[in-house]
């Protein structure tokens, strides 16, 4: 009898997304990315204060194709949407966004012409984080909440399906 035979349904794969979950969330790559005010706190929570090391990611990568997570950190204007789209279709899948702030989130007090009303109008949004500015510890939980939705992700066609659903667009895995 073989071991797939011996072994409950799916226990393999279900090991096997654990592990590449694991290997994920224990490395995520920020964009370096900053848009306004509340960028100064993420940059403070770089630093050795707040030691963002610790979560295996004190690597801001200037180039989105070495980058895994977008952090959208203040307001995001009309006239920088489709660089911020372009920024996000340049970070290799699989990719997560976390908007900082409720400007980021939901145009905050800049209900005008120039600002977009959340970033979820232009790249789909995994975290939504509030407050003006959100503190570092905050942030670490919001990046902490991101690592726990990463260990329950799919891996292959399951994460392809999800994806096109939220209307990411998809170089997939
Ligand atoms: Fe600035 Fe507050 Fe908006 Fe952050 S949420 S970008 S701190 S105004």
């Amino acid at each position: 009898m073989g071991l797939e035979e011996k072994l409950p349904n799916g226990i393999l794969l279900t090991s096997v997304e654990k592990l590449v979950n694991w290997t994920r969330k224990s490395s995520l790559w920020p964009a370096t990315f900053g848009l306004a005010c509340c960028a100064i706190e993420m940059m403070t929570t770089g630093g050795p204060r707040y030691d963002l090391a610790r979560f295996g990611m004190e690597v801001f990568r200037a180039s989105p194709r070495q980058a895994d997570l977008m952090i959208v950190a203040g307001r995001v204007t009309n006239k920088m949407a489709p660089v911020l789209r372009q920024i996000y279709d340049q970070m290799p899948e699989p990719r997560w966004v976390l908007a900082m702030g409720v400007c980021a989130s939901t145009g905050g007090m800049f209900n005008n012409y120039a600002v977009v009303q959340g970033v979820d109008h232009v790249v789909p949004v995994d975290m939504y984080l509030p407050g003006c500015p959100p503190r570092p510890e905050m942030l670490i939980d919001a990046i902490l909440k991101i690592h726990a939705k990463i260990m329950d992700e799919p891996l292959g066609a399951a994460r392809a399906a999800a994806l096109l659903e939220s209307g990411a667009s998809t170089d997939l895995m």
